[in-house]
């Protein structure tokens, strides 16, 4: 009897020792509810998160369903003219900008960027980075991409959520192309609350003073692909240019997993 517990104990904290240093390894926010909802995933296997209906094999994000009905953005036809470049004027001078996806209201992609930033599911971000780097291949080969950085969370938020979506979709870039990650160019200072409703120049103004530049090392002279998970009108990552392009002779390119439909 002595000796069972003293294994189950042995072995529990084996499993929470391992636990831990996997979550400092990630360098993402530990407490309790990120634990038990680990744990959920140990207990449920992974669903769809395009459907949330089917079990999921492990080597594939999604359905073969919803793989079938995703639809994807045509921004990636010209890199350099399209709808999503045109969302920023002379002011904000960017190279390139691509969507992964095409959204549309209730569409499969958005019920999975809700999953990604809302249900704790940090390897939806990986997943959809992998496909990103698959879909774009030649384009990141070509254009020389030097760096990925994630537009940041605010710190709050940050520990609220416990990992920063956008920068679970870089690792996933990262990990097929061997790009590197910067998490430490650029700062969110600001919380900004919903920008919906809010006017277009004070949306922007708001966002203009949300980032400040932490560290310009290394970036002179480089080529980024800033990266967010969905743009609707392009303010945060203005908020971002902003404080980059300064930098000399910074080219910057952006990049989303999701681009509204018009
Ligand atoms: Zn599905």
């Amino acid at each position: 009897m002595f000796m069972g517990t003293f294994i189950f104990s042995l072995l529990l904290n084996l499993c929470l020792s391992s636990y831990v240093t996997y979550r400092l390894a990630q360098k993402e926010r530990m407490n309790f509810t990120t634990l038990l909802k680990d744990l959920r995933h140990v207990v449920f296997p992974m669903v769809c998160p395009g459907c949330a209906r089917y079990p999921q094999a492990q080597s594939t994000l999604f359905c073969k369903k919803c793989q079938d009905e995703l639809s994807y953005s045509h921004t990636g036809l010209v890199p350099t003219k399209n709808r999503m470049v045109s969302l920023f004027d002379d002011q904000y001078a960017i190279e390139h900008a691509v969507a992964l996806y095409a959204m549309d209201t209730d569409s499969r992609i958005e019920h999975c960027i809700r999953e990604l930033k809302y249900n704790h599911r940090p390897e939806i971000g990986v997943g959809l980075g992998q496909l990103f780097a698959q879909r774009y291949q030649d384009f990141l080969r070509k254009t020389n991409i030097d760096c990925l950085i994630p537009v940041p969370l605010h710190k709050e938020k940050f520990i609220f959520r416990g990992y920063n979506q956008s920068n679970e979709i870089c690792k996933g870039i990262s990990s097929l192309t061997g790009i590197p990650v910067s998490t430490d160019t650029i700062a969110r200072t600001k919380k900004t609350k919903t920008q919906t409703g809010k006017s277009k120049s004070h949306r922007l103004l708001s966002m203009n003073q949300a980032f400040k530049l932490k560290s310009e090392k290394g970036l002179t002279g480089a080529h980024i692909l800033l990266i967010d998970d969905v743009i609707t009108t392009g303010a945060t990552l203005k908020g971002c240019i902003g404080v980059l392009q300064n930098i000399e002779n910074i080219k910057i390119s952006v990049a989303c997993i999701a681009l509204p439909v018009e």
